[in-house]
């Protein structure tokens, strides 16, 4: 018999790799079988069938059995399988069978010669395979967050960017963003550990893919930060849906054997016909700010008045730099007095901004703007250094080395790496008595940031200084925690002090904080003490301090100085 195939069939049994599906194998034994006329090809491997054509189930086992490399004939249910095998390198068998029609020695032959070439053919195929999956396995990695498997900012935005330009026929349906933002993560983390951490966002994950539609997107943008875009819904289906997510985050998790309370603030944006995903998500940001500034755990709409706040906020913020950078940052001191002798004891340190156009402002202005930008941390500490400097000047006069200064200190500086080092440096080259140094902080920023700060305090302990608890009585204090730390100072709130003799709660309260007091064995001092009654009403129920405009406005230092002290001064060390 004529052989039926010839050398010329190499090229066609390439060129049926050379497809644009390369992973179908299947394929290219097909391809192999048709140029040699045959009705049955496979690539065995290791006594494995990898890839079969024209053989039924149970066939093929049988063919596996057949030592490989020789001609055999076997009975199957079409006729007799003629086979005839090749090697291809390694363990792997080519078959090829034809039924009823032997293979020639002159094809076998042929067979074996072109085997290198299926062989190289076949890794190149798998080569292929291979990256392409690879290159899949890539994209899937650069476009979904590791820890939760979500998608992540690139593939969201690609996703979102890609709804917009559809939006036309769905403009019933508007397309909204949910910005949601995991409260105080940060403090889990700290404090619980980053497995912690990392189960509580996972946790919040699974409820996002849960409240969801199927249609809609969930996303991870970064740390505690996720996405939700729903086109599915009215504008009243999207807030039903922030308030039930935050419901749903709301509820305990137990992780690591404690019971974590938990929450998140969640932004929306509707998108307009202009909206780049990237604007829409930036707003969708703005408002969860605006739903955090209102307490967290709720949900806040986007308005264009929030653009514009943000506006003025960076311009607010540079201006600051560049006040800090121009010394325009001024220290005010105001006095404190003991109530029943009216003595100074000391002076807390406020800060001024000693605006060129706006002129002298109040903390209320900047501060805020100062502790997102976290220029904070310079402020506090150049006002730390000239209340310092100044106070350890005048404790060096006669009779007042019992002087004390107190300083304020934003939760954000106490949370800074270097505040200890920093500070010490400040009171080494002031000179002052670290044991007359106290850092007032508010309730707040002690019980938000327990075990970040917990090192920060052990620090300031070990330099001599002890905290002042201001605003006592706003806040959420624990007496753990007023027994943990070196705290010296209670301040008891203005807003207390305002309405003696006029409300009978605020003079229960500042009552009770003067008893605790003396019960931890610190100082209360008044705050905002104004009128003579006040002063008369603290002085009963055993105040030792207070602090207000009674006793002196916060004023600059020079002034200070030469009020409380000028006589006492020697020229030489006036500054
Ligand atoms: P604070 O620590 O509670 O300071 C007391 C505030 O009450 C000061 O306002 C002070 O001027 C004002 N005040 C004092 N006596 C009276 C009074 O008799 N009546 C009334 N109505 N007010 C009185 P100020 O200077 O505007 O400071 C506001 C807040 O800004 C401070 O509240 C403090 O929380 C913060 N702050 C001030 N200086 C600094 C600073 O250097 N760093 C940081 N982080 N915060 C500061
Ligand atoms: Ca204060
Ligand atoms: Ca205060």
């Amino acid at each position: 018999m004529e052989p039926s195939w010839s050398l010329h069939l190499l090229s066609e049994v390439l060129s049926a790799f050379s497809t644009d599906d390369p992973d179908n194998l299947w394929d290219v034994l097909n391809r192999v079988a048709e140029s040699v006329d045959a009705e049955v090809c496979a690539v065995t491997n290791a006594g494995r069938m990898e890839c079969c054509i024209g053989l039924a189930e149970e066939e093929r086992s049988r063919v596996l059995e057949l030592a490989p490399s020789r001609p055999h004939t076997m009975g199957i249910s079409g006729g007799t399988l003629c086979s005839c095998w090749a090697p291809l390198g390694g363990e792997r068998q080519l078959l090829i069978g034809r039924i009823d029609v032997p293979f020639e020695l002159e094809e076998r032959s042929l067979l074996r010669a072109m085997a290198r070439s299926i062989e190289l053919s076949l890794r190149m195929l798998e080569a292929i395979t291979a990256e392409r999956q690879a290159r899949r396995d890539a994209s899937h990695q650069a476009r979904h967050d590791p820890l939760t498997g979500l998608p992540n900012r690139v593939l969201v935005i690609e996703t979102l960017n890609r709804w917009l330009q559809r939006r036309p026929g769905l403009m019933d349906k508007p397309i909204a963003v949910l910005f949601i933002d995991v409260d105080r993560f940060k403090w889990v983390n700290d404090a619980h550990g980053h497995a912690a951490g990392d189960a509580l966002l996972v946790h919040v994950s699974r409820i996002l893919q849960t409240a969801v539609r199927r249609d809609d997107l969930v996303g991870r943008l970064s740390g505690d930060e996720f996405i939700v875009i729903t086109r599915s819904s009215s504008r009243d289906g999207a807030r039903d849906l922030a308030q039930r997510i935050v419901k749903a985050v709301r509820k305990p998790l137990r992780l690591a054997g404690t019971e974590l309370s938990h929450s998140a603030s969640i932004g929306i944006c509707f998108a307009g016909q202009t909206d780049t995903a990237s604007t829409l998500i930036e707003n969708a940001d703005m408002a969860m700010y605006r739903a955090k500034a209102q307490g967290r755990g709720r949900y806040a709409v986007f308005e264009p008045i929030l653009r514009e706040q943000a506006r003025e906020r960076l311009e607010l913020e540079e201006a600051l730099r560049h006040a800090v950078d121009q010394m325009q940052i001024e220290t005010h001191l105001q006095p404190v007095v003991q109530i029943r002798t009216g003595q100074l004891v000391g002076f807390e340190a406020l800060v001024r901004w000693n605006h060129p156009r706006r002129g002298l402002l109040s903390p209320q202005h900047f501060i805020s703007a100062a502790e997102e930008s976290g220029l904070i941390e310079e402020i506090d500490l150049a006002v730390f250094s000239a209340a310092t400097a100044a106070v350890a000047r005048w404790q060096r006069l006669p009779g007042w080395d019992h002087l004390r200064i107190s300083s304020n200190v934003s939760a954000r500086t106490l949370a800074s790496a270097d505040l200890v080092k920093r500070l010490q440096s400040r009171l080494m080259s002031s000179g002052i008595n670290a044991a007359q140094v106290y850092l007032e902080i508010t309730e707040t920023s002690l019980v938000d940031d327990i075990q970040a700060t917990g090192d920060t305090i052990k620090g300031l302990q070990d330099l001599g200084l002890k905290l002042a608890i201001d605003d006592f009585g706003t806040g959420y204090s624990s007496l753990l925690y007023l027994k943990r730390f070196p705290v010296g100072l209670l301040k008891i709130d203005q807003s207390f002090v305002a309405d003696l003799g006029r409300d009978p709660d605020d003079e229960t309260i500042a009552r009770a904080i003067v008893s605790l007091a003396r019960a931890l064995g610190v100082q209360a001092v008044a705050e905002g003490v104004e009128t003579a009654d006040q002063e008369k009403r603290l002085r009963k129920m055993g105040c030792e301090c207070g602090q207000g405009y009674r006793y002196g406005r916060p004023l600059p230092i020079a002034i200070v100085e030469r009020q409380w002290f000028g006589a006492a001064i020697p020229v030489q060390t006036r500054s």
